[in-house]
């Protein structure tokens, strides 16, 4: 039987793998855009670190003017969950991460489909097949216990782990062999047969990382299980060859497989891709780094973001920092050009991990929020709101117009004022401006403590010389009025030259009125929180002070 028949009787497919090169030609695309994935399995979870792969993969393709798509990895279908794809897809859509190809929750679009790896079992066997034909892979009928066996006595000895050599048992059977074993009913795989010599070293360049070396690959990995279905390795080398990858971008705990993967490429006769592997977000925890963890981390689920109310879009600026540390000066250079105008650049990729900055995330989303219109805000607060404080979204609806207002203290100009990080801690900041929620548990008083002082300030001032109508500086010279009036100085200046000659200073004055209204003693412009908050409102807060 020569190899074309052994292959034919080991592996049956509909095609074979000319029909399928034919079928998925070259791109016709500019000779620098690249073609980029995102490939994940379908476990419905999207990692902060997946979140900044995708995010990067897609920017590459898009500001190269290429294709960036969406591949199903789902060849081990143990950490397939239902509903896994809608959800990442979801998930990611919130995120801006859209794709230009592949799987979406309609169904596939695009011509290299289909792009779920469990629907192109035949696409795999077709190469495998020519593999076998080229006697570049062969059947092993190894049963679990004897690699189980094998696998005791290297860790025994302190071999290397795996199937090469002397424990790859089964790559020197004979095709007659190999027939009687099938004719005896024995299972097989299909693995690679490797000439790789593990005392070589294989010699690569990462776009990120730079020159590497390896050692080379000398295990006959597997390339079909038993199942039918591919192993990653093969499925991934088989996908980005016909699906025309130019660059595979992926986290870097994927270095380490790169002499297998060279290998699968060479000998499949294809054109290798051009690898980036991005280094992970790290935390730091006992005193060593490390990557952010699903099981440890909450920061690295995405739904954390949602529930503190990060804006996705700061989130986004964010990781857009960690991935080339220069877009925070070029941000701040180009306020009037849209970020996606930023090209991001694999050269300017950390090539160690990154720790997470919580401080330079909420840095950024307050200069992100600051740029929003008060109704902006008010509708994202709402919307977190809604989700996870419903007393709150339910003032938020009621005072939509003064909410808006409220918001709009010292923003919507030159300088805003950048004080909201999240939205889960609007309220925290504003609730002093709703009845409702104006229950002081204390007031902070400062230089002025003495009740019959307090009292007094608040009836001369709100009484003779409060107008509401004043603008501010009119209102700023009525205050003054008012201090000095009562034996406060109407200068900072005048009250440090002569302390003694007055009771406290302007500032002492006008910090009684601010927290007898707010019971805080630092708050936005007060001229704005007293027109917002109206007589009514002031007199019934000077009242319970009193
Ligand atoms: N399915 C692989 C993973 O999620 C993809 C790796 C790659 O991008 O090549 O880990």
């Amino acid at each position: 039987m020569d190899r074309k028949e052994f292959a034919d009787k080991l592996l049956k497919t509909k095609h074979d793998f000319e029909y399928y090169e034919k079928l998925y030609p070259k791109r016709d695309l500019d000779d620098k855009a690249m073609v980029t994935r995102y490939a994940p399995s379908p476990t419905g979870f999207v990692h902060l670190g997946a979140l900044y792969a995708a995010f990067i993969s897609m920017k590459m393709a898009k500001q190269s003017n290429g294709i960036f798509f969406l591949r199903i990895e789902d060849t081990d279908q143990k950490r397939s969950i239902e509903d896994g794809v809608s959800k990442i897809i979801t998930d990611l859509a919130n995120f801006g991460i859209t794709f230009d190809e592949g799987v979406t929750v309609d169904g596939d679009k695009g011509e290299y489909g289909p792009y779920t790896q469990s629907e192109r079992e035949d696409i795999y066997k077709a190469f495998a097949k020519k593999l076998i034909i080229e006697d570049k892979a062969y059947p092993c009928f190894c049963s679990p216990e004897s690699l189980k066996e094998d696998r005791e006595r290297q860790e025994k000895h302190k071999e290397r782990i795996g199937y090469y050599g002397y424990y790859a048992r089964c790559r020197n059977l004979s095709i007659d062999d190999a027939l009687k074993k099938i004719e005896n009913g024995e299972k097989y795989i299909i693995r690679l047969k490797s000439k790789g010599n593990f005392n070589h070293r294989f010699k690569f360049k990462d776009e990120i990382k730079g020159k590497m070396e390896l050692p080379e690959n000398d295990q006959d990995i597997v390339i079909i299980k038993s199942d039918g279905l591919p192993t990653y390795h093969f499925a991934h080398a088989v996908d980005d060859h016909l699906m025309r990858t130019t660059h595979v971008i992926r986290g870097d705990e994927w270095l380490s497989s790169i002499p297998v993967h060279v290998q699968l490429f060479e000998y499949l006769g294809f054109k290798v891709p051009k690898y980036a592997h991005i280094s992970p977000i790290t935390i730091e925890d006992n005193g060593t780094k490390r990557k952010l963890s699903k099981r440890k981390d909450p920061e690295a689920a995405i739904s954390y973001y949602h529930e503190k109310g990060i804006p996705n879009k700061a989130v986004m600026l964010y990781l857009e920092t960690v991935a080339n540390s220069n877009f925070e000066m070029w941000m701040s250079q180009n306020k009037d050009k849209d970020v996606s105008e930023f090209v991001l650049d694999f050269k300017k990729m950390p090539v160690g991990g990154s720790l997470f900055d919580y401080d330079k995330l909420m840095n950024i989303s307050k200069n992100y929020i600051s740029t929003l219109k008060a109704s902006e805000v008010y509708d994202m607060t709402l919307n977190w709101a809604k989700m996870y404080d419903n007393d709150f979204a339910l003032l938020l609806k009621k005072y939509k117009d003064y909410s808006i207002k409220i918001f709009n203290i010292e923003r919507e100009q030159k300088k805003p004022r950048k004080d909201i990080g999240y939205f889960g801690e609007v309220k925290d900041q504003i609730w002093y401006m709703y009845d409702e929620l104006f229950k002081p548990d204390k007031y902070e008083w400062q230089r002025i403590t003495d009740m019959d002082e307090i009292k007094h300030i608040l009836d001369v001032y709100l009484n003779k010389y409060y107008n509401i109508s004043d603008d501010k500086d009119t209102w700023f010279n009525n205050m003054k009025k008012a201090a000095i009036s009562l034996g406060y100085a109407g200068e900072m200046r005048e009250y440090k030259e002569n302390p003694d000659n007055y009771k406290g200073s302007i500032a002492d004055f006008s910090t009684v009125v601010r927290v007898c209204l707010t019971s805080k003693s630092n708050t936005p412009d007060l001229y704005e929180i007293m027109r917002l908050l109206g007589k009514d409102k002031m007199f019934k807060r000077v009242e319970m002070v009193i």
